[in-house]
């Protein structure tokens, strides 16, 4: 029965030459996401409103679980669109529509009658208190609630006339786009993905690097961390991921420096590898999945001893997070039953029994000097030997 949608958004305080570029955007991404859907879809802006109209066939579910990952939209009202052929015409339609949308009738409601166009012959209130007598006519089993009913009868009087009552959550945040970009860390963890998802929410594109280690990581754990990309790439649209050979460089510490200090001293040739690719690829910042505390490496102590080597900010959106409320995003955004499939990463390969958690800076830069001779050389092998792979949801 709907052949359109009214799509509501919000961080719409947002003034002047801003509010275009976040409508702009918003439009963008709806449409990139709708691309996939079965159906055509026009996507219509009028005031302030944004509208997605179909012409025949299309599959609703579809069409709003895409929707659904579009950031900065709030709510997907399905909406009937009728045009303005007098009040009479107007309370039949209501009536048509809620004996299509409510096969029981046992529920509470309330009119909500908004006019953008004053000039429409009734008032607000007036529509409100007509249209509710004539569905209690209609059908007697109906009540009123003003205060908490459990259907909202919305009739948004415009050039056209607006009529829907649910309105389907979308995921809030500002539309990918409106903040430039940055270079996500992707591991095949919980955290990384989340970590993802929750920078692009606000606006943010995204790239990602991946370092792995053949033949200690297996190409299983390659096309993991493809899918987790994947999955993040449903909500922050398309990621190019820079996919790292890490393996030399990795033994090259394992060699030269003190077991405890391999995970740091690695961690730190990471963030310089992702700096590149991010200052390469037009990035404004760095994005990780750490959280104070959570293992050895993310101490307050080792966390500024992986920060030292960056000029880029990086982004650590799950800083305060406690792992339940990571798992809970990740559940949510769908990314849970990938990232808990046990294939290895390369930082669980080569940890040490007992690494540092408080390192000093002047000993971990003392024992990267035992890696001057071939540290560069082995750096720019690895940007070299890149592979980037364009992943679409
Ligand atoms: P995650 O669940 O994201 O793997 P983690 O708790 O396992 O995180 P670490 O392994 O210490 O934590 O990694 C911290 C962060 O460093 C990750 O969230 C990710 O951003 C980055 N990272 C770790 N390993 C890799 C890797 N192999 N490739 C790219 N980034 C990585
Ligand atoms: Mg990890």
């Amino acid at each position: 029965m709907y052949k359109a949608f009214l799509i509501k958004y919000a961080e719409i305080a947002i003034k002047g030459k801003n509010r275009y570029l976040f409508e702009d955007a918003l439009v963008s991404q709806m449409k990139r996401a709708l691309g996939k859907v079965d159906g055509t879809f026009k996507i219509r802006r009028e005031q302030g409103r944004i509208y997605v109209e179909t012409e025949g066939e299309y599959d609703f579910d579809e069409a709003v679980e895409a929707l659904r990952h579009v950031f900065g939209i709030v709510g997907i009202c399905p909406v009937v669109i009728l045009k303005d052929e007098g009040f009479e015409q107007l309370l039949d339609e209501v009536v048509r529509y809620v004996e299509a949308a409510y096969p029981e009738k046992n529920f509470t409601f309330k009119v909500n009658a908004r006019r953008a166009r004053k000039n429409y012959p009734l008032e607000s209130m007036e529509i409100n208190a007509r249209v509710g007598e004539r569905l209690l006519e209609a059908f007697p089993e109906l009540r009123v609630d003003v205060h908490s009913p459990d259907v909202m009868v919305n009739i948004e009087i415009r050039n056209q006339i607006n009529l829907y009552s649910t309105v389907i959550p979308g995921p809030g945040g500002m539309p990918v786009g409106t903040n430039g970009k940055a270079m996500l860390l992707l591991s095949g963890g919980i955290d990384s993905p989340v970590a993802g998802y929750m920078i692009a929410k606000r606006g943010v594109a995204i790239d990602a690097t991946y370092f792995h280690a053949p033949p200690y990581t297996s190409e299983r754990a390659k096309q993991k961390v493809v899918d987790l990309a994947k999955i993040v790439a449903k909500y922050a649209g398309p990621i190019n991921l820079h996919v790292v050979n890490f393996t030399d460089i990795q033994l090259y510490i394992y060699e030269q420096c003190p077991h405890e200090e391999l995970t740091i001293i690695m961690r730190r040739y990471m963030m310089k590898l992702a700096e590149h690719f991010a200052k390469e690829n037009k990035c404004l910042g760095l994005i990780t999945g750490e959280s104070i505390g959570q293992v050895a490496s993310q101490t307050m102590q080792s966390l500024a001893a992986t920060n030292e080597v960056c000029t880029m900010p990086v982004y650590r959106p799950l800083i305060g997070f406690d792992k339940q409320e990571i798992v809970e995003i990740s559940e949510k955004i769908g990314a849970y039953e990938t990232s808990i499939l046990p294939y290895e990463d390369c930082c669980t390969i080569f940890v040490a029994k007992h690494p540092v958690t408080k390192p000093s800076l002047n000993v971990i830069h003392n024992d990267e000097k035992k890696l001057a001779e071939k540290i560069d050389a082995l750096m720019q092998e690895a940007i070299d030997t890149v592979e980037v792979i364009h992943i679409e949801a």
